[in-house]
């Protein structure tokens, strides 16, 4: 297979497969870009069907995190690893401790951490054989789990989109629909409710829907909640939610969740555009995640991470502001800017 020929193949650094038939280790590490630092993300485990089909995900996945990290002004770059197995019957300590040495070959260009499929204890197996792991040290806030920040960060973003499309200065009484109450879901709930927003909220499982109803939300079905009545649409469970179909149904005239590659395609952006609906760019608003996985490369300050996150709301504002005097979409507004950082290797220490 030559994986320049894969449509999301997009001028990646390097990819490299690995088949340790001793292991029973199949995995793939992509390395987008590295321009503003060692690439950083996630170690997803699935059961792809083949080959074909993990290297497109980890292909698509790593251009994504070049992406998020660069407009977030981070100083790391893209990269992503994935593991092709079924987490629930092929983990072995022998399988993550073989994905450990792959990782140490590449002496910290790549820098991996948890992901769908993927735990801490996963983790720390990988961990026994590189340095090169983050998110493994249970001493740090919430267990050094990302997402109740990756969750204040959408937080922020809801609050910057209710300020520039509503004009209001405050959540009280904004209805949010929110898709999936998991990990991320979860604790935007709380925020939203600390701050007097109304939820509606869906699941499909059953124990998150009911911790949901617990923190007060009001429980939708799972094919009504595209079509709730809402300000505000939060998507927190799959990808590739928007498309023609769904955004013919929305009522709320934002978009503004923590969920990864939203669009189903980049020209959805300009279908929510044409229709006045306002959509915060996925990989902007759900930064929370990486900018406390980057403190912890660099062994920053916790106090200083919160402060980081909430600058995405200023960020967002940035966006929607250049989409409307540009007539771009907020999307190919979030994609040129970073492109300015990382093509130019602009670092943290430059941006606003
Ligand atoms: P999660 O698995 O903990 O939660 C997802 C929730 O969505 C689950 O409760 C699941 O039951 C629910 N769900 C699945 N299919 C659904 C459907 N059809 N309708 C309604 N609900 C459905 O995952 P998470 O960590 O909360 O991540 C949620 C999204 O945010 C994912 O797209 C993830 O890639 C993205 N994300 C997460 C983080 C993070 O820090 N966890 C960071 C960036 C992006």
């Amino acid at each position: 297979m030559n994986f320049k020929d894969s449509k999301s193949f997009d001028n990646h650094e390097v990819v490299e497969f690995c088949n340790d038939p001793e292991t029973g280790l199949k995995a793939i590490i992509a390395v987008h870009n590295t321009n503003l630092g060692p690439a950083v993300g996630g170690c997803r485990m699935y059961p792809y069907a083949d080959e074909g089909q993990a290297l497109e995900d980890v292909l698509r996945l790593s251009r994504g995190m070049t992406y998020k990290s660069a407009v977030a002004g981070l100083p790391m770059g893209g990269g992503k690893a994935v593991i092709i197995g079924d987490p629930a019957k092929d983990k072995s300590p022998e399988l993550f401790e073989r994905m450990g040495k792959f990782i140490e070959s590449f002496n910290g260009r790549y820098v991996t951490a948890e992901d769908s499929g993927t735990s801490v204890s996963d983790l720390k197996q990988v961990a026994s054989q590189t340095a090169h792991v983050l998110g493994v040290n249970e001493a740090q806030e919430f267990g050094g789990d990302p997402s109740p920040l990756t969750a204040y960060g959408v937080f922020c973003g809801i609050e910057s989109a209710v300020n520039y499309q509503l004009g209001r200065d405050n959540l009280s009484g904004v209805r949010v629909a929110v898709q999936g109450a998991g990990a991320v879901g979860r604790y935007l709930i709380k925020l939203l409710h600390e701050a007097g927003a109304k939820t509606s909220v869906c699941d499909v499982n059953l124990d998150n829907l009911n911790r949901a109803r617990d923190l007060g939300s009001d429980i939708v079905d799972v094919n009504s909640i595209i079509s709730a009545e809402a300000d505000v649409f939060a998507p927190c469970a799959m990808g590739a939610i928007l498309n023609d179909d769904s955004i013919s149904q929305l009522k709320a005239t934002i978009v503004a969740g923590g969920a990864n590659n939203q669009l189903a395609h980049l020209s959805h952006a300009t279908t929510l555009k044409n229709r006045g609906i306002l959509y915060a760019p996925d990989f902007v608003i759900n930064a929370g995640g990486i900018i406390e996985i980057c403190r912890q490369l660099h062994d920053d300050p916790v106090s200083e991470t919160k402060e980081k996150i909430s600058h995405i709301g200023a960020t967002l504002t940035e966006i929607f502001t250049q989409s409307h005097a540009s007539g771009l979409t907020t999307a190919q507004v979030a994609e040129r800017l970073a492109e300015q950082r990382f093509l130019s290797k602009q670092d943290s220490s430059n941006v606003a």
